[in-house]
């Protein structure tokens, strides 16, 4: 099933949450995205389930209990809103999904009756007095290699005539990372250690990463599972996934480098990925799905387990990425982020739902919660590249920012933003939020 446009993305919709109207806000009322917060100043409190609405929080659980979702109680029964997302997704239908943001719509639209408003009030919180968490119990997380402008750029610099691999157009290559140090939005990140042999005249030396990088990827969380054994069909593969987050797979390039023969990726991604904390509901990127990536003529069909019409029409989603810097200098100088590269989800090789459906194809069981990721999002063009390893040729050509500092790759105190945007005529824009991470010296 995918999610049809409806009355909830009407680009007209206003609500009675003043923030919500601001036209800069990545959170009106079209986006509706789902987090997972605890009460900042009362250690009782539980984790909840909220909705984001310009800068409050709508405490589902709470709307429940005011019996606010009374109109819809046959579809929300066995929605948890206790916890994590996983609750929200696990047990339920995306029909149900679909008529729990139509009544949330309901409730916070400046067409709600003032009564029903009085009582909608009490279950909001502002984002100020909160802690946003991670909006999902990640039990396990899967990085995938979808870009094929990343997978030919950095192939390039390992094998300058034969960039691409051959497997990579048959199969979406993937790898599975560490769903521990997985961490919300604006956590810091310590600098790893670990082996570089960057001289091969020498034994390698245990050091703190000299080449640390971010990744520009874009995450799906898992909702309804699969059970051991059985595959997931393509045309049915949304209907497993709850919605997308911004995502930086943080990279220590000089232990990859070492470490990636035979079996891939290892330490050099494992000690951080940050995630941001609101996820962006499938249904509400229901106006900004574009068709699946147009191979070039020789490129191979898909194999039949991965190709469905649907997924080929709109299987691509069009999320306009940007990655800013901002190092210790900068911020003493009160300088601005510095726009680092621009890229967009819908240049990717392979579509969520054909990601999702190869880690499943196995027989592999996905669980609420899981989480899978693109890799990292670049495009065609130089300013697209959403890495520092592409940007800087693996360090040979450093970039200079305004004030006249260099980077090869990351320094302590180093700041990465991500954000991500939904434009389209006759829609109202939403927005992901901000993915953030300064970079700590090492121990
Ligand atoms: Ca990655």
């Amino acid at each position: 099933m995918t999610y049809e446009v409806n009355e909830t993305h009407d680009q007209n919709l206003k609500s009675w949450v003043e923030s919500a109207n601001d036209p800069d806000t990545d959170f009106p009322i079209q986006n509706l995205p789902y987090c997972c917060f605890v009460q900042s100043n009362n250690s009782q409190a539980e984790r909840r389930t909220g909705v984001r609405i310009g800068d409050q929080i709508l405490d589902l659980e709470k709307c429940r209990g005011f019996n606010l979702f009374e109109t819809i109680a046959e579809d929300v029964r066995g929605i948890g809103f206790n916890k994590t997302i996983n609750n929200i997704t696990a047990g339920s239908s995306i029909k149900n999904q679909a008529v729990l943001r139509s009544r949330i719509s309901q409730l916070l639209s400046s067409e709600i009756d003032s009564g029903t408003r009085t009582e909608v009030e009490k279950c909001l919180v502002p984002v100020s007095d909160v802690e946003i968490e991670l909006p999902a119990r990640i039990r396990d997380y899967t990085d995938f290699y979808c870009s094929i402008y990343h997978a030919t750029n950095v192939g390039r610099l390992f094998r300058p005539d034969n960039p691409l691999l051959p497997n990579y157009k048959w199969i979406p290559i993937g790898y599975h990372g560490r769903a521990s140090s997985v961490v919300t939005s604006g956590t810091d990140i310590k600098r790893p250690q670990g082996q570089n042999r960057s001289n091969a005249e020498i034994p390698p030396i245990y050091m703190p990463s000299k080449a640390l990088d971010y990744e520009m990827e874009v995450g799906f969380f898992v909702g309804k599972g699969n059970e051991l054994g059985e595959p997931i069909d393509i045309k049915d593969a949304e209907d497993h996934i709850v919605g997308l987050c911004l995502m930086n797979d943080w990279s220590a390039r000089d232990f990859q480098g070492w470490e990636y023969q035979p079996l891939g990726p290892f330490l050099a991604k494992s000690f951080a990925t940050s995630v941001s904390p609101f996820v962006v509901t499938m249904e509400a990127l229901a106006p900004f799905r574009v068709p699946a990536f147009e191979r070039d003529e020789g490129d191979p069909q898909p194999l039949a387990y991965l190709a469905d019409e649907q997924n080929e029409k709109s299987g691509g989603i069009d999320i306009k990425l940007e990655v800013y810097i901002q190092t210790k200098k900068m911020r003493e100088d009160g300088d601005e982020p510095y726009l680092v590269s621009r890229s967009n989800m819908k240049d990717l090789y392979w579509t969520i739902g054909q990601m999702l459906t190869h880690h499943a194809s196995n027989g592999c069981n996905l669980q609420a919660g899981d989480l899978l990721a693109t890799g990292t999002v670049s495009g065609k063009e130089d300013s697209e590249r959403g890495c520092l390893l592409e940007m800087t040729k693996r360090g040979a050509e450093p970039f200079e920012l305004p004030n006249g500092e260099t980077r090869k790759f990351l320094e302590d105190h180093d700041e990465i933003i991500m954000k991500g945007i939904c434009e389209r005529q006759g829609f109202r824009r939403i927005g992901f939020g901000e993915c953030r991470g300064m970079v700590l010296p090492a121990e």
